[in-house]
């Protein structure tokens, strides 16, 4: 696929509420097809990529850019396109862009920011753990936290690491990332701050 028409599930303007940006304003694009299959995914209706429209890149980036010069594109699993036309375009209106990727395919497009975040089921591809700004460790159960330590390694030393509770494993998971990170202090963490403020 050439990057001129990616399938799009919804886009909004909202405040991101993960990872190193939470709590500012931003225009996310989801996009629609993932291959990973991680069992607790809350956006499983984006998976299948034929269930929703191809839509022009110049039609996604003209909505956007009428809500914010911060454009965060997540999904689904948004490299699994070719991702360059799309964030060329929005940068030439003066525009940051964000991805927020598991890294299972090959990394497409020009960033300000990359939020890795890999998954067991299908881990991500080098090099995007030495490009990535921010790595971002979804935490369902015990093992998660030795699977954060062997990503945490692949990546540079000034990444943003954070370890994120599965949402609904939160209240069993959170104390002992709390314990985790005073042990380890070279994680922060993350919550999904949208879901209590019940916002998209
Ligand atoms: S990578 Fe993301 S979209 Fe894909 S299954 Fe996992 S949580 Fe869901």
């Amino acid at each position: 696929m050439s990057g001129e028409l990616l399938p799009l599930m919804e886009a909004f303007y909202t405040i991101q509420g993960e990872g190193y940006y939470k709590g500012t304003a931003a225009y996310f694009i989801r996009l629609a097809g993932c291959d990973v299959g991680c069992h607790w995914c809350d956006v499983k209706e984006s998976w299948d990529a034929t269930a929703h429209p191809l839509v022009p890149i110049e039609q996604i980036a003209e909505q956007a850019l009428t809500h914010s010069k911060t454009i965060i594109i997540t999904g689904g699993e948004p490299l699994m396109y070719n991702l360059l036309p799309l964030t060329q375009l929005l940068r030439s209106h003066g525009a940051r862009t964000h991805i927020e990727t598991s890294g299972a395919h090959p990394l497409s497009g020009e960033w300000d920011w990359i939020c890795l975040s890999p998954k067991k089921n299908k881990r991500p591809l080098s090099p995007i753990h030495q490009v990535a700004n921010e790595l971002k460790m979804v935490i369902y159960n015990h093992h998660d936290f030795l699977f954060a330590e062997e990503m945490s390694a692949l990546t540079h030393a000034d990444c943003i690491r954070y370890l994120q509770p599965e949402w609904s494993r939160r209240e069993k998971m959170i104390p002992l990332m709390v314990d985790y990170v005073m042990e380890y202090p070279q994680w922060k963490i993350s919550l999904q701050m949208h879901k209590y403020l019940d916002i998209p």
